[in-house]
């Protein structure tokens, strides 16, 4: 696994955790989509979308009004 790990760059990994430890979660909403926390701003744009997981799905949003990065969950 390290030997994996050896050839990512220090900022690359750091961006790797920053995605995945998004403090911030939300609901994911169907009509206004990953809706920002801090901003409200509505839609925010999606970095990455896991799969569905039971009858949740997780997604990743960075906010184009405040940067913002956050999870949201959608629930079936
Ligand atoms: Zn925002």
């Amino acid at each position: 696994m390290l030997d994996a790990l050896k050839d990512i760059s220090r900022e690359t990994l750091r961006q790797l955790v920053d995605e995945i430890q998004s403090p911030e979660v939300v609901d994911y909403s169907p009509r206004d989509g990953g809706v920002c926390p801090v901003c409200s701003s509505k839609k925010c744009r999606i970095t990455a979308s896991g799969p569905w997981i039971g009858s949740a799905r997780e997604r990743f949003h960075k906010c184009r009004g405040c940067g913002l990065r956050f999870k949201s969950v959608e629930t079936a």
